[in-house]
């Protein structure tokens, strides 16, 4: 009796600060400060714009060198309240559009809504939290060292990756996908093969998130700065007649609308000192237009002085579309995010269930119930092909650009879209899954439910239950993995040093020329942290 009255008040205690106190324990970091606190002036040898996916592993890497760094985040923190990032909280969070909300909405001009971070930590705040990580053609196409990113993706999993919970419904998924012949079963892995497999979640066994901002967790407080609420208005130049300009400083204002300007220290080896853009995929292209960067012609049209004439910058913008089936059960069953995978070639299929996924539909203005007896089959393919592009509207930084992705313009987006479907379509009516399907509900009953879903704002052709190219066509979703617009090669070098410029570079998913592994928020952990070690040794070099 004793005994087992002692482990009850130990698993008690366990569970109370392993989880459900995580507002406690979540770290509390000195450095971390409201943007109202900053100087007028300030100087420092890094500024990173945004302190996202990429922001956060680079500046904490970058301050355990000799240099102070400065993140500016547009955002808030994630700690203040952490029930909004707990597991259930999801679409709640994802689709809160008041002012200090941690996503911003935007409808890109396919009429397809979609979501921006706005948080310290960015889209790992807000997103299903499904880790894996890159194919090795990633890594060619990124420049990283297969060594180097080893290490990078293991420093990012030691503080913030979980083996997850067995939930019922991605179990049932995972038969499912093994039952229609995605083989092997890869059991528990983060690498990106094909087969079955259960990945890595960033969701605690509580149903806690834990985010790229708990990588700050790695940086030198005595080097570092981070301000929250500081929105970067622009990049300044230094531009003399006859040299290139040179990235000297950023204007950003604070929550009270009070001007900062932060420049680089101007040291004799000042070559070393960089401003690092790393605001995301629609963030850091609208940024370097509205800093002079970008189509002249465009640039001029709204007022901007151009600094270079760079007409590849918001270029080759691309969505992966996301496809599947809304499959209602009759039994309530406990809520999941994705953790499970199937993987055949170009083709991923992933599940999430138990959310009230209409909260997602256009207009649905209502907040979101909190579980639903509804599971959401979903896919992907690698790429995509289909490119298009994002231009100012404005030269307010707050304003989304518009942003075209072209969905489905390329025919091979369109077969790897049908191929996927008939891999969802196969899962759903699997035995693995006839314990979770309404006896007399059709595959047409399903596709035509989809079919009826205000999911966008395109139009709906009497085929769509009949065709699946036209199926595809009319349901695009989000998978929300845009990337491009400042690509390898078009606008950055393979040191992602914005070409034409000096002592500026862009560091996050605008560079990719696609979307790595089944879900890209590894790799940009990992791409994060490997650049920063590569810009420690070349300033080590400089100063030698
Ligand atoms: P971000 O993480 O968005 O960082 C950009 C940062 O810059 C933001 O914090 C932003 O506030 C800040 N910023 C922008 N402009 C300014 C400015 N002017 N001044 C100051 N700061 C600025 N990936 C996965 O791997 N697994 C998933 O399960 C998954 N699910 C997803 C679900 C959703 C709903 C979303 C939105 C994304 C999902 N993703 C997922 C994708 C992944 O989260 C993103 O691709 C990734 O977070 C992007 O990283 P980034 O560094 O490029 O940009």
């Amino acid at each position: 009796m004793g005994l087992k009255f002692i482990a009850l008040v130990f698993v008690v205690v366990f569970a109370y600060f392993n989880g459900l106190n995580y507002a406690e324990k979540a770290p509390k970091f000195s450095f971390i400060q409201e943007a109202t606190s900053a100087p007028e002036v300030s100087f420092y040898d890094y500024i990173i714009i945004g302190g996202g996916t990429a922001g956060c592993p680079l500046a904490a890497t970058l301050s355990t060198g000799e240099s102070n760094v400065l993140v500016l985040e547009r955002g808030g923190s994630p700690y203040t309240n952490t029930t909004k990032v707990r597991m259930k909280n999801f679409i709640s969070t994802l689709t809160d559009n008041s002012p200090d909300s941690f996503s911003q909405a935007f409808v890109s001009e396919d009429g397809v809504p979609n979501n921006r971070a706005r948080v310290l930590g960015g889209g790992t705040v807000i997103n299903v939290g499904f880790y894996g990580r890159a194919e090795p053609s990633f890594l060619k196409q990124a420049g990283v060292d297969e060594a180097v990113a080893k290490d990078s993706y293991a420093w990012v999993e030691k503080k913030l990756v979980h083996k997850p919970v067995a939930f019922e419904w991605q179990s049932a998924v995972r038969s499912g996908l093994l039952e229609v012949g995605v083989l092997p079963d890869n059991g528990f892995t983060y690498a990106h093969i094909n087969g079955t497999k259960t990945s890595g979640t960033i969701f605690d066994r509580n149903g806690n998130r834990h985010t790229a901002a708990d990588l700050l967790q790695y940086a030198n407080p005595n080097r570092i700065k981070v301000y929250l609420h500081a929105v970067v208005h622009k990049i300044t130049f230094r531009t003399k007649d006859g040299c290139r300009p040179k990235a000297e400083g950023v204007i950003f204002y604070d929550a009270n609308g009070r001007k900062h300007t932060a420049y680089l220290k101007n040291e004799s080896n000042s070559r070393a000192s960089e401003i690092v853009l790393s605001a995301g995929a629609i963030g850091s292209p609208q940024l370097l237009m509205l800093s002079g960067i970008g189509p002249a012609a465009r640039l001029r049209s709204l007022g901007i002085k151009v600094v270079l004439d760079q007409p590849m910058v918001g270029r080759d913008m691309a969505d992966n579309p996301l496809y599947g089936l809304i499959i209602s059960y009759p039994n309530s069953i406990p809520l999941s995010l994705a953790t499970v995978a199937g993987i055949v070639d170009k083709i991923y299929i992933e599940t999430v269930n138990g959310y009230d996924f209409s909260s997602l539909s256009l207009g649905s203005g209502a907040p979101a119930n909190s579980t639903t007896n509804l599971g959401f089959i979903l896919g992907k393919f690698k790429g995509p092909t289909s490119e298009g592009y994002l231009e100012l509207k404005s030269t307010n930084v707050s304003d989304n650009p518009n942003v075209r992705f072209n969905y489905y313009h390329a025919a091979d987006d369109l077969r790897n879209c049908v191929r996927g479907m008939k891999t969802v379509i196969d899962v759903v009516n699997s035995e693995s899954l006839s314990r979770y399907r309404f006896r007399n509900t059709t595959t047409r009953d399903l596709l035509k439910m989809m079919v009826d879903l205000p999911v966008n704002l395109r139009p709906r052709h009497a085929n769509a239950t009949t065709s699946l190219e036209q199926y595809c066509i009319d349901t695009v979703m989000t998978f929300w993995h845009y990337h491009g617009g400042c690509r390898i090669g078009k606008v950055v070098d393979r040191d992602y040093k914005v070409i034409g410029v000096d002592s500026l570079r862009v560091i996050d998913a605008s560079t990719f020329a696609f979307s790595p592994g089944t879900n890209p928020q590894a790799s940009i952990m990992m791409l994060g942290r490997s650049i920063g070690l590569r810009i420690l040794r070349s300033r080590r070099r400089w100063s030698n």
